[in-house]
């Protein structure tokens, strides 16, 4: 059955009736991870979301597969070397979403990084991390350093550089490739579906949930065996509700980003640089805008809608200017931002960029199992721990679990078994004749979006093309080609689903966006059969979702 919004009354039905052996709670990266990983080793799993697919922090990150540099100046050494191994197998399993990205590290005066000290600790990264060679680091003297990044060429403080590589990705997509991944062994994996209630047996441990289908309007309940909380900065909020709100407790931090036209900070490549208070940000070019962040705050407000505000953006634009005096940009230039919480554990006296980024698991008493920290990046050990703790739990139902099988599992869309497949497919991709009608800008993006899925889109758009009565301009009926697919396998229902999570394109193309807006929600409106009330809704809801992008209080 696709993974399908049209399906939605049919997951629900077995979601009702069925006994799982897993309930998740949160679908962002880490419940995703866990639903994947479970149902690759047989379990019965269920997945509620209570918003859409990755609308919490997993859509709100730097977008970036680290290799986990930072962490090395914090002596962090096995998360350096486990992040560095996790980046390599998530580039193999998630190719069509995973982008190496050669970084510069401009060495400043006073700046926290010395040459010496750079060039040593980024040829230990580059071990522990396990870099391929010829990703490994390269020491630039100032000369060289301009000529990587002429925007810096003005800056009198850069004495000298570094380069190394990250790896650029869409995380909401990742998230989604997982959900399909999950989807298709069978997992239930449910948006728009919020715990109310935790349920608890005669023994009083958890044994389920009560949830209220925020599409259908309606309540129901799963009944499962064991239950993972794993929604974010929402993590205390279900262990509260589970009266098991005692021990190590989370602090949210807030992170912004900010995005630039290309043109208004054309940079040659991607930078991660020292500012002012001793912090580090990114600059990184991608699709024609050039995004920059993060901030690193305190927060204490509503964790549903985290938002940007004045003092974020002076902080990121001052950074800009301070460092890249080649150039000048003023918050009048930004396009598009973005809030995200991290939802790290508290430590005593420490400040939010020293929070460890370590995972966490806690086990109530009640047996609800609690996960937060950690990093998109991690993603797959942390759900191979949650999984592993589960299959001893269950060990009656599981004797021989199997260990977990999610470091050779290739993500939907991402089924290439080599870096040949992957260039193979390209190649093919060029002599499609459908693909040769697409406008060039959307050609790069549909491979990097889809991979291997492409082809269900490209069939989408050539009975498109095929068929009478059809809009001639091929941007419109490239849109309902994407919008097609979204919905028929991507479990996209809103226009916000589509324009923030299945296509990124409120950052890195909402020019788009605002020209497309009304054919955007006919072809929703029609597919999704909304009722008036919802037409209504969702128009205003883009119009102010486009509007907050670059509204800062
Ligand atoms: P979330 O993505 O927040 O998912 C939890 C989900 O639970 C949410 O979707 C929420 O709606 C749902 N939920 C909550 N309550 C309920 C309920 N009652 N019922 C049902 N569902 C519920 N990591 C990297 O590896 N690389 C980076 O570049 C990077 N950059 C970052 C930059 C910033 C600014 C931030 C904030 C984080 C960054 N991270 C990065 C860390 C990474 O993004 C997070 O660790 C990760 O996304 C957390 O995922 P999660 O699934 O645990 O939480």
């Amino acid at each position: 059955m696709n993974f399908s919004q049209s399906n939605r009354h049919h997951f629900i039905e077995k979601l009702k009736n069925e006994e799982f052996d897993l309930l998740i709670i949160g679908g962002g990266i880490t419940g995703c991870g866990i639903a994947l990983d479970a149902a690759l080793r047989g379990m019965k799993v269920a997945l509620v979301e209570k918003s859409d697919f990755a609308s919490g922090t997993s859509s709100r990150s730097t977008k970036l597969i680290h290799g986990g540099l930072r962490y090395l100046k914090q002596l962090e050494i096995k998360l350096v070397h486990d992040v560095g191994s996790e980046r390599a197998i998530v580039f193999k399993n998630a190719r069509h979403l995973v982008i190496p990205e050669k970084m510069l590290l401009p060495i400043i005066e006073g700046g926290s990084l010395g040459k010496h000290s750079t060039s040593l600790g980024l040829a230990v990264y580059d071990i522990l991390a396990g870099v391929k060679w010829k990703e490994r680091r390269k020491m630039l003297s100032k000369s060289e350093t301009f000529v990587s990044e002429p925007l810096l060429a003005n800056n009198p403080k850069v004495t000298s550089g570094g380069l190394y590589y990250e790896y650029r990705t869409d995380d909401a997509r990742l998230v989604i490739e997982l959900a399909k991944s999950a989807h298709a062994n069978g997992a239930l994996c449910l948006n728009y579906a919020e715990v109310k209630e935790l349920l608890y047996n005669e023994d009083n441990q958890v044994c389920g949930a009560k949830i209220f289908d925020k599409i259908g309007s309606t309540e129901f309940s799963i009944n499962a065996k064991r239950v993972v909380n794993a929604t974010g900065p929402f993590v205390d909020l279900i262990r509260k509700e589970d009266k098991s709100l005692y021990g190590k407790r989370l602090q949210l931090t807030k992170g912004v980003h900010i995005v630039f036209s290309f043109d208004k900070l054309p940079l040659k490549q991607a930078v991660y640089f020292d500012v002012k208070d001793g912090r580090m940000i990114f600059a990184i070019p991608r699709n024609g805008f050039t995004y920059v962040g993060t901030t690193d705050t305190v927060y204490n407000q509503s964790i549903d809608s985290p938002s940007v505000n004045k003092e974020d953006t002076t902080y990121l634009v001052n950074a800009v200017n301070d460092m890249f005096t080649n150039t000048s940009v003023s918050e009048t230039d930004i396009v598009s931002s973005w809030a995200g919480l991290r939802p790290l554990i508290h430590e005593d006296g420490k400040s939010p960029s020293e929070l460890s980024r370590k995972d966490e698991i806690m086990i109530s008493s009640s047996g609800l199992i609690s996960i937060a920290g950690g990093k998109l990046t991690g993603y797959r050990l942390m759900a191979e721990k949650i999984v592993d703790l589960v299959g001893k739990q269950l060990r009656s139902s599981f004797p021989n679990l199997n260990p977990s099988q999610t470091k050779k599992y290739h993500l939907s869309g991402g089924e290439f078994s080599d870096e040949i497949a992957f260039t193979t497919f390209l190649t093919q991709l060029n002599s499609d004749k459908i693909f040769a009608q697409l406008p060039s800008d959307l050609k790069e993006k549909w491979i990097y979006r889809y991979g291997k899925n492409i082809a269900a889109i490209l069939k989408n758009l050539e009975t498109l093309l095929n068929s009478e009565n059809k809009t001639k301009d091929v941007n419109e009926l490239c849109l309902e080609a994407e919008i097609n697919y979204s919905a028929d396998n991507e479990m996209n229902y809103y226009a916000e689903d589509f324009i923030i999570r299945r296509t990124g394109a409120l950052y890195f193309d909402k020019p788009f966006i605002e020209k497309h807006q009304t054919k955007l929600l006919s072809l929703l409106a029609n597919y999704g059969k909304w009722s008036e009330q919802e037409i209504l809704e969702n128009a205003k809801n883009t119009t102010e979702i486009l509007k907050a992008a670059t509204t800062f209080d």
